[in-house]
């Protein structure tokens, strides 16, 4: 069994700030920004292309509601959302979670950036578009 899973099961204590019979949101251990949290479906699904829709709807509802409940409470400017799929972009465990990364200003615990290359979008987007 999956580490969230047994945290889903109590079998691993967790600060849980939100759980209905579908969704559990727990603080993130590495507390990346106060008030990190991940938002995870109670079921096992190893990554974002394993959920259906209408699971996936529930779960980012409750993302929505969450990120506005830790930015008003905690007095985050903002958040970012972050789901990290498959190894190559950073996923750790593989069961399915939405980070919630509360923003407070420049000089927070967290940095996120773009770098520019130059690329034919053209090109990029027609393979995108084949059949
Ligand atoms: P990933 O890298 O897979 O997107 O994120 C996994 C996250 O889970 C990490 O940010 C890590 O700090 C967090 N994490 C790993 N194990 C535990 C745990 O046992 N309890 C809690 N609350 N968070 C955990
Ligand atoms: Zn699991």
């Amino acid at each position: 069994m999956c580490i969230f899973c047994k945290i889903i099961n109590k079998e691993i204590p967790s600060s849980i700030i939100y759980e209905d019979a579908d969704v559990l949101a727990i603080l993130d251990l590495a507390q990346t920004t106060l008030g990190h949290t991940l938002v995870m479906p109670k079921k096992h699904y190893a990554n974002i292309l394993e959920i259906p829709d209408d699971e996936l709807a529930h779960l980012m509802s409750v993302v929505k509601m969450l990120a506005k409940r830790i930015s008003d409470k905690l007095g985050a400017k903002g958040f970012n959302l972050l789901v990290n799929t498959n190894e190559v972009a950073g996923q750790t465990v593989m069961h399915l979670h939405v980070h919630i990364i509360p923003r407070y200003d420049e000089n927070d615990t967290i940095k996120i950036e773009f770098t520019e290359n130059k690329l034919d979008l053209n090109e990029i987007a027609n393979k995108i578009n084949e059949l």
